[in-house]
Parts: C-alpha cells; sequence; structure tokens
C-alpha cells in the first residue's frame, strides 16, 4: 500500500492487487507520513489491527451511531461502519444486558464543565513510533497525536498543544499502557 500510494495508483482498478481494490475509490485522500498511511487525517488501520480496534471502540459499549462519529475522527478502513456494526451486534454484553445499555458512556466520573478540563489519555505504539490518544470528556471527543519522544507530556502540555496545535493530529490503536490525569 505505502509504495502504490508513493508510485501512484494505475489507471483501472481491474487487475491489481485485490487487496487494496477496496481503497480505489479513495485513492486520492491516501497519503503516507512517517510509515503510516493516512486518508486525509484519518489512520488507515491495517487489516491485522481492526480487531484490536473495533474492541477499543467499544470498550464502553455505546451505541452504533455514536461508535461511527467518534471512529470517524480518527481512523478508517474499507467497511469499517459495516464492521463496527457487526461487532456492536454481536457484543455478549449488549445482547445480554440491551435495556441496561447506555446510550451515552456512563458518567461514573464528574462531568466537566470545559472541554479539555478533564482528559484521558493511552499511549499507544503504530508502525515504529509513539501516539497519545486524547478522549476529551466534556465533549467525548477523540484525538491522537505524534509524540516525538516517549516522555509523557504533562496535562497542561496536553491542554496546550490541544488549545493551539491540531495538525499533529494522527491515528488511534493502542497497546497497553493507560494513564489517566484526574
Ligand atoms: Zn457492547
Amino acid at each position: 500500500m505505502n509504495e502504490i500510494i508513493q508510485a501512484g495508483w494505475p489507471e483501472k482498478k481491474n487487475g491489481f492487487d485485490p487487496a487494496l481494490v477496496h481503497y480505489f475509490h479513495v485513492r486520492d485522500e491516501l497519503t503516507v507520513e512517517e510509515g503510516v498511511v493516512l486518508r486525509g487525517e484519518r489512520i488507515v488501520i491495517p487489516k491485522s489491527l481492526r480487531k484490536e480496534t473495533l474492541e477499543e471502540l467499544h470498550t464502553a459499549h455505546q451505541g452504533v451511531e455514536s461508535t461511527w462519529r467518534r471512529a470517524h475522527e480518527s481512523i478508517y478502513w474499507p467497511h469499517m461502519n459495516r464492521d463496527i456494526k457487526e461487532h456492536i451486534s454481536r457484543c455478549e454484553m449488549c445482547t445480554t444486558f440491551p435495556t441496561r445499555q447506555p446510550k451515552e458512556p456512563p458518567l461514573n466520573y464528574e462531568v466537566p464543565n470545559r472541554p479539555w478540563e478533564k482528559i484521558g489519555t493511552d499511549l499507544f505504539q503504530f508502525g515504529g513510533k509513539h501516539y497519545l490518544v486524547t478522549v476529551d470528556y466534556f465533549s467525548n471527543f477523540l484525538e491522537t497525536d505524534y509524540l516525538s519522544s516517549t516522555r509523557l507530556p504533562t496535562h497542561k502540555e496536553v491542554k496546550k498543544s490541544h488549545r493551539t496545535v491540531r495538525n499533529t493530529r494522527r491515528s488511534s490503536i493502542r497497546q497497553r499502557a493507560t494513564v489517566r490525569f484526574t
């Protein structure tokens, strides 16, 4: 994929790698940055990481539409919506306790008054680079930033970076390492 993006796509989709056919219609939006494939600002999730990503997206057991919305902020793969819907329809927790399924994530924390007042973060590694994914508890907005070093930014730095720069926004998918600034 990285090679074809850099080398240029063929005129027609017939006859090339079937694994890439599903990207043909978005080929003009695909770029490679630091080894990571992006569609616009959204990271393209490789097949091998999709299962993990679906589980991650559904940890709060939110419904299909809000999960779609959240996913569309930062990630992409062909038929992502369908896969999200299927994943949620197979969720044991949601099918066993359908009436208890909250429309919004459970508010088991104090609701902040302003965006970026209270945030949750995860560190993850992707393509050999370190990223920080940040969730704003006020808006549920999810954002990812490339980290030039593995030192954890402070809460103040994260807030500052979200006020000033959004152009470093990047990918999703985490490896383990949960840090919460509360
Ligand atoms: Zn569920």
